[in-house]
């Protein structure tokens, strides 16, 4: 019986855990389809962008290539309320008793604008349009004359821009150029593999030669319960343990 209750409450924090992992991919996932419904020969997206100019690596969430301007997106997935000014350096995230400082993303999107600059510096006269996007379960209460918007506003506010200033032609270059550009597929996703990878690797190999990952003390065969294993010399103080 005790162990059923147990179950079930283990069941219960495993359901809550992974609910709000969802919600988090999901509030993720809104923007990129909000914005497969715009009419992909006048609009191109690119979704989650990294540049790098000189040493600075700089994030994008969603990029619009469009007749009409470039929009550049920058999302925020927050819960509660969200105050700040234009021009502080910090906003604040308020969840009843509990304040939370986070990196002006007015000033945040700037930077991102500024890096396209740099990348795409062949076109000195492209309009760019900054907006900063919150989910539904956040409340706006930022005092700016900039944009800042929740996310079922964001269709109407890229189809309120109608002034044509980008040719067909310039739209996919410019589109080719920042795919191309775009390390996300390539650089960082291989690095970080190649590095967990060989961090496995090189923990396997050790405990291959009977040493212990975590403190390069012996592993020594011992007794359990369930059987035999391999545990450090170093027992309690590490606990590192592998079955065998
Ligand atoms: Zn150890």
């Amino acid at each position: 019986m005790k162990f059923v209750v147990i179950l079930f409450l283990f069941g219960l924090i495993l359901l809550i855990t992974f609910s709000k992992r969802i919600k988090g991919l999901v509030g993720e996932k809104t923007i990129s389809s909000i914005l497969l419904l715009l009419d992909k020969t006048e609009y191109k997206v690119i979704n989650n962008i990294v540049l790098k100019s000189g040493a600075v690596t700089t994030q994008i969430d969603h990029l619009i290539i469009s007749d009409f301007g470039i929009f550049v997106i920058e999302t925020k997935n927050f819960k509660g309320w969200i105050f700040g000014g234009e021009n502080t350096e910090y906003w604040q995230q308020v969840i009843f008793k509990s304040k939370i400082k986070f990196y002006n993303p007015i000033r945040q999107n700037h930077r991102h604008i500024n890096a396209l600059k740099t990348c795409l510096k062949e076109y000195p006269n492209l309009k760019y349009k900054s907006i900063i996007v919150f989910s539904t379960r956040a409340t706006i209460k930022v005092n700016t004359s900039k944009d800042v918007i929740y996310s079922y506003q964001l269709l109407p506010f890229i189809k309120n821009y109608q002034e044509k200033n980008l040719s067909i032609d310039d739209k996919e270059i410019i589109f080719r150029k920042i795919k191309s550009d775009n390390l996300i597929n390539t650089f960082d996703k291989q690095k970080h593999i190649k590095s967990i990878k060989n961090r496995i690797q090189k923990r396997e190999k050790l405990i291959n030669e009977n040493t212990c990952p975590n403190c390069d003390d012996n592993l020594i065969r011992r007794n359990g319960k369930f059987g035999d294993f391999l545990g450090c010399k170093s027992y309690p103080k590490c606990k590192f343990i592998r079955n065998i």
